[in-house]
């Protein structure tokens, strides 16, 4: 199969290529390296499987060309991270929705599948936990920039079923929960490879707000394990799955699992939103999501522990386990 990865210089993006190439599948990569690095992406270059093309996912004509040539377009390209995002809203919600509509456009146009990374921001605020495809979406205000990037992602999971019902165009929604693990960066606010870094350089561990917020933090090994099987099952086509890990852990904890891990020379400080983020961020005090629907779907379900995910990235950030 010849695989179309938009966003594949990225986190996510570069993971799952590496999947792809290793299956024997034909990669090409397109990315415009405005989060994405080509150090993510070069060991592949040398194998005659990948190719990669800078380019912006909103150029028309370079998406139609890469498209037509591929079996399948897995749609990872977005503006991500909560820092970039507050700081950048117009560029979140241009890139997220225009990206979209050029994909599925071309896509339509001969029927090609397109997997489409979403969010697990579209659950908002929801207080209901854990959160399944199937619950209302509880987005903040249009003032709190933040939420800006959940309805970007909303519109595109709209937009991609709009598609599907219409134009019977085949196409998979993944809601990915807090992902982890190797070539993430910290720049973008993400917090554990934030954390790692810290505490292999003995900086102080800053933890934002009280620190009581929850997370689960899935391995990105796992979660393109999951994406890799979803895409084998064609049933699961048409439909919205999360993907993520259910093991909860506080922020506080995790700076805590980190500070030891790394050697334990750092402090942990506790730094006031307003301080951290710019105007228009709001956080959410507690993430979970259900994976029933993947694990129905699949017969598997991301499960390596949190202290096995941080020294993985401690490994991959440098640094020795202690
Ligand atoms: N966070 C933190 N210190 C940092 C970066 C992030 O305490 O240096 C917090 C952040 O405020 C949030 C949690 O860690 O409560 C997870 O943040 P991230 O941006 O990784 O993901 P989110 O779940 O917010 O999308």
């Amino acid at each position: 199969m010849i695989a179309l990865v938009t966003g594949g210089a990225g986190f996510i993006g570069s993971n799952l290529s590496d999947r792809l190439v290793a299956d024997g599948h034909e990669v090409w990569c397109l990315d415009d390296l405005s989060t994405g690095a080509m150090q993510n992406i070069d060991h592949l270059t040398d194998s005659g499987s990948f190719h990669f093309r800078l380019g912006n996912v909103t150029d028309e004509s370079l998406v139609g060309e890469l498209v037509d040539r591929a079996d399948v377009v897995y749609h990872l390209a977005a503006a991500v991270g909560v820092k970039l995002i507050v700081e950048n809203p117009t560029h979140t919600i241009e890139t997220n929705v225009r990206g979209s509509e050029v994909v599925l456009q071309a896509a339509a146009k001969k029927g090609k599948l397109v997997v489409m990374a979403s969010t697990s921001e579209v659950y908002g605020k929801g207080v209901k936990i854990p959160y399944s495809e199937e619950d209302d979406l509880l987005l903040g205000p249009t003032t709190k920039a933040r939420w800006g990037y959940a309805c970007s992602k909303a519109i595109d999971e709209y937009l991609a079923l709009a598609y599907a019902r219409e134009r019977e165009l085949p196409v998979l929604i993944i809601r990915f929960f807090n992902t982890v693990g190797p070539r993430q960066t910290g720049r973008y606010g993400m917090v554990l490879p934030t954390f790692v870094r810290q505490g292999l350089a003995g900086e102080d561990i800053t933890v934002y707000g009280s620190g009581e917020q929850r997370r689960c933090f899935g391995y990105v090994g796992e979660a393109v394990e999951s994406v890799v099987r979803l895409v084998d099952r064609r049933d699961t086509w048409g439909q919205v799955y999360n993907v993520g890990s259910t093991h909860e852990i506080s922020i506080n904890e995790l700076a805590e699992l980190v500070c030891e891990r790394t050697g334990g020379r750092s402090r942990i400080v506790h730094v006031p939103y307003e301080e951290a983020y710019a105007e228009g961020f709001e956080d959410l005090g507690r993430r979970v999501p259900d994976v029933s629907k993947l694990e129905r779907a699949i017969g598997f379900r991301p499960t390596l522990s949190t202290a096995e995910i941080v020294d993985r990235v401690i490994a991959d950030l440098g640094g020795d386990r202690p």
